[in-house]
């Protein structure tokens, strides 16, 4: 019989991940379901993009690269981290991988040994904790409610650091609750981190792009804590890149050597047409998605609109990314025909059997009182979906 690892068993599936795919079987049986569960734009790739990895493959960049990514994509990483950032990132400081996911595993087994803590706010993203889980860490939970923005205080950042604190990660803009820190806020953080100057931080910025609230803040820009500051960004997100599975930090030198070692035996470097398309996406002015952010904006209204029509639904004013996280806790102990809803997991359960909508329920985003709708969809879509929602929900008594 085949046993399968103890670190695997550990292991949750991808929340994110698992929801989609339920909506896909949904789908392939007929049923009419909409799939807010995948934090995925619903843009396609710009077609300058498309026409770069055209050109790189007729060029026949269809080789093995250098494992942290070729010269000139890192080099158009740095200037991009200048242009957009204000960041001094070396070449040598900058690491290419497989996706963000991947930039995120790489750091972490790299710096994590077994029984190091790991300080991670939530909400928080689904793989940070299974990706600590892995590395033999121990997450440490920091509860960030609704009635502070699911944000975090330096004080709060400051009560859990312990003497086997190693890393602090965290995103702004948020996945999954849309919460962007101002400067002022990350300088808090700042200020704690710099008196534990053995403690890394890893910002997680692969929203940057998409923030309503104006420039966006990274981490790193604070001189006194630079060299403890591991900086994540990526493609998907702004640039509609999914697919192609290109992330990228921004790191200390000593960090970055380790993240290249461990790529160099897990996968090597990322694919070589997605790194020649994604320098066209560095190269270009961020201005180009001026459309691509109104129009996630205007969406973002459509959706708190609903929801803050209807009764027992608390949310948030989510200032970033694509994500709404309200707090659905007043349902719990109501009911519907066979259905007694006790969790946010039962709620998610109801809504996509009996309302034919796919979300995710947040305790793999650690906050079991809250959904995560993700609104990369059209108005269309949503409008409906957002409809079907509150059917669904004032069915339930
Ligand atoms: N970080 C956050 C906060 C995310 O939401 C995602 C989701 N895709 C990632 C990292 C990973 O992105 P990718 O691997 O597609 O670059
Ligand atoms: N990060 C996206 C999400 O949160 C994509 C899915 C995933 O990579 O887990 O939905």
């Amino acid at each position: 019989m085949i046993q399968l690892s103890d670190r695997l068993m550990a292991m949750e599936e991808s929340a994110t991940i698992a929801m989609s795919r339920k909506s896909r079987e949904l789908k392939a049986q007929g049923k009419d379901v909409i799939s807010l569960s995948l934090g995925e734009p619903d843009f396609f790739t710009p077609q300058f993009i498309k026409d770069a990895a055209v050109e790189a493959m007729n060029n026949n960049f269809t080789m093995y690269t250098p494992v942290p990514g070729y010269d000139d994509l890192r080099e158009s990483i740095s200037l991009k981290f200048k242009r957009d950032n204000n960041l001094d990132y070396a070449k040598n400081q900058i690491v290419v991988s497989t996706g963000a996911k991947q930039s995120i595993a790489n750091v972490v087994l790299s710096l994590i040994n077994e029984g190091d803590e790991v300080i991670i706010p939530a909400p928080y993203w689904v793989s940070y904790l299974e990706i600590v889980k892995v590395a033999e860490g121990v997450p440490v939970v920091i509860n960030a409610g609704i009635e502070n923005d699911f944000k975090i205080t330096g004080a709060q950042l400051e009560a859990a650091i312990t003497p086997k604190t190693k890393l602090f990660m965290f995103s702004t803009p948020c996945n999954p609750t849309g919460s962007v820190y101002s400067k002022e806020e990350l300088q808090d953080l700042a200020n704690v981190l710099k008196k534990y100057p053995h403690i890394v931080a890893l910002s997680d910025e692969i929203y940057e792009h998409i923030n309503f609230k104006g420039k966006h803040e990274s981490l790193a820009q604070f001189p006194e804590i630079y060299n403890q500051v591991v900086t994540v960004n990526g493609v998907s997100k702004a640039w509609a890149m999914t697919g192609w599975r290109l992330g990228y930090i921004g790191a200390p030198k000593e960090i970055a050597d380790a993240c290249d070692k461990v790529q160099g035996q897990f996968t090597s470097a990322t694919c070589s047409i997605t790194q020649k398309a994604a320098i066209a996406a560095m190269k270009a002015e961020p201005a180009v998605l001026k459309d691509m952010i109104a129009a996630f904006k205007s969406r973002r209204e459509l959706v708190l609109n609903s929801l803050n029509k209807m009764p027992g639904v608390i949310t948030n004013n989510p200032e970033g990314a694509f994500y709404v996280f309200p707090d659905i806790s007043s349902f719990f102990g109501k009911k519907f025909g066979a259905y007694t809803i006790n969790t946010a997991e039962d709620l998610c359960m109801y809504l996509l059997e009996e309302s034919l909508v796919a979300l995710v329920s947040g305790e793999a985003f650690g906050d079991p009182n809250c959904f995560r709708i993700s609104y990369a969809a059209s108005e269309e879509t949503l409008t409906e979906a957002m409809k079907r929602i509150a059917e669904g929900l004032a069915k339930l008594s």
